[in-house]
């Protein structure tokens, strides 16, 4: 059985029995990037439970199934409207990101592509930029076309050798816009749901069409209808389809683990 990295999943809203799943099926490291709870935050300290709760909580829980968990922390662009809060948050995060098993900020960008989630958005990339962190950064679920090109324009205004694409993981591409992503030398990552999003016949797809470099499949496994087994599936649809070995281990483990390992609280070993 092949070795397995699952680099966005959103384990705060799943239960023991998937972890339980998860390891059988191969998953041995996972990345949790911070998320919109579902629904409106009252005061920064729920920022502060949480991100903590994740940081220490959930990496023990993960641990008891052998899978070694790791963070990502942000302000959520469903966030980025609710003044002051969003700015305190912001604040408030700063003490977070040294923590042991912080890997990135993210998951950041655009929800409904407006100003008030831009500036956030332009912040957070800010302080990663300052820090040398890594940022992953997600499509909005709609107008994910719309939200390209603004990041295009954002990314290329501001880069002005400031950002190193190299430390950049664009999240929930589909068709629409990976030949961009890719083009632009961000790493790329394919979420696959069972509805909604990326099946694995169009994740394949895209794979066939745009080769297995700096692509990653995650299975976003939320609160929601979602899968926390994506990436195993997908391992097992590609070797069906006959795709290379070398394919198959760069989207489920390689990039995702080339990605990371630029941070240097990112422990595991191949
Ligand atoms: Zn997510």
């Amino acid at each position: 059985m092949s070795r397995l990295f699952d680099p966005h999943i959103h384990m705060y809203s799943r239960t023991t029995d998937d972890y339980e799943s998860m390891s059988k099926a191969g998953i041995e490291v996972i990345v949790q990037p911070s998320f919109w709870l579902g629904s409106p935050r009252t005061s920064v300290g729920t920022f502060r439970d949480y991100w903590e709760h994740m940081i220490s909580f959930e990496t023990e829980r993960a641990k008891l199934f052998g899978i070694d968990h790791y963070v990502c922390i942000s302000v959520n662009p469903k966030e980025a409207a609710h003044r002051p809060l969003a700015l305190e948050a912001l604040n408030e995060m700063q003490g977070f990101l040294n923590r042991e098993r912080v890997v990135a900020i993210g998951e950041i960008g655009y929800n409904l592509i407006n100003q008030s989630e831009e500036e956030i958005f332009i912040k957070q990339l800010e302080i990663a930029r300052s820090q040398n962190m890594l940022c992953m950064i997600h499509l909005p679920h709609e107008n994910k076309k719309k939200g390209m090109q603004k990041m295009e324009k954002l990314l290329k205004i501001q880069r002005k050798g400031n950002y190193d694409k190299s430390k950049i993981l664009i999240d929930h591409n589909t068709e629409e816009t990976i030949e961009k992503t890719l083009e632009l030398g961000f790493w790329a990552g394919l979420t696959v749901y069972p509805i909604t999003k990326l099946n694995p016949r169009r994740a394949m797809d895209i794979i066939k069409k745009h080769g297995s470099e700096r692509l990653m499949i995650n299975s976003a496994a939320d609160w929601g209808i979602s899968d926390p087994l994506s990436v195993p599936l997908m391992a097992r649809e590609m070797r069906k389809e006959g795709f290379s070995l070398t394919d198959i281990e760069n989207v489920t483990l390689y990039n995702a683990f080339n990605f990371f390992k630029q941070s240097n609280n990112f422990k595991w070993k191949l």
